[in-house]
């Protein structure tokens, strides 16, 4: 059973909850610029883009600090 993060952008609020987490956890700073997931405002659309980048380690933590259902845990066998 491995783990994945299911994005669901329209449910973002745009908090930078899960870079602040994967900041931290990753550098030891709450720095959404050192984070390896990105939350940025599509202002025409006026919702967020989210992406992840390869460096991301998959440990999940910031799907599960995510407040709003944006981001969640899938377990896929
Ligand atoms: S799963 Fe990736 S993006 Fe999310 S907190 Fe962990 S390292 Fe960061
Ligand atoms: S994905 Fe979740 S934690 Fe990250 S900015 Fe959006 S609502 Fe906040």
């Amino acid at each position: 059973m491995t783990e994945e993060i299911l994005i669901k952008p329209w449910l973002c609020t745009g908090c930078c909850t899960c870079s602040l987490v994967c900041s931290m956890i990753s550098r030891g700073e709450f720095r959404p610029s050192l984070a390896h997931i990105r939350v940025t405002k599509k202002d025409f659309e006026g919702i967020f883009d989210i992406t992840i980048s390869s460096t991301c380690r998959g440990c999940t933590m910031c799907a599960r600090s995510c407040p709003s259902g944006a981001l969640k845990v899938i377990e896929i066998s």
